[in-house]
């Protein structure tokens, strides 16, 4: 499993897609997302578990991390 630089696989982030059950535990437009070592354009980013829509990874999550 990737990890981003603070050593997380997971992080809460807003995404456009509807899922009624992560609105109601996460927040409205909160999803679940996965770090992708390689997502969009083979860059570091976050794919959401219910669209797979992949977002770029921030500096700060990118720094040292995805080695392993
Ligand atoms: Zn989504």
């Amino acid at each position: 499993m990737p990890k981003d630089a603070q050593g997380r696989t997971t992080k809460h982030i807003k995404c456009s897609c509807k899922h009624g059950y992560q609105d109601r535990e996460c927040g409205d437009d909160i999803r679940l997302h996965n770090y992708a070592r390689k997502g969009r354009n083979g860059e570091p980013g976050w794919r959401c578990t219910v669209c797979c829509d992949v977002k770029v990874a921030s500096q700060a999550d990118i720094e040292k991390a995805g080695k392993t």
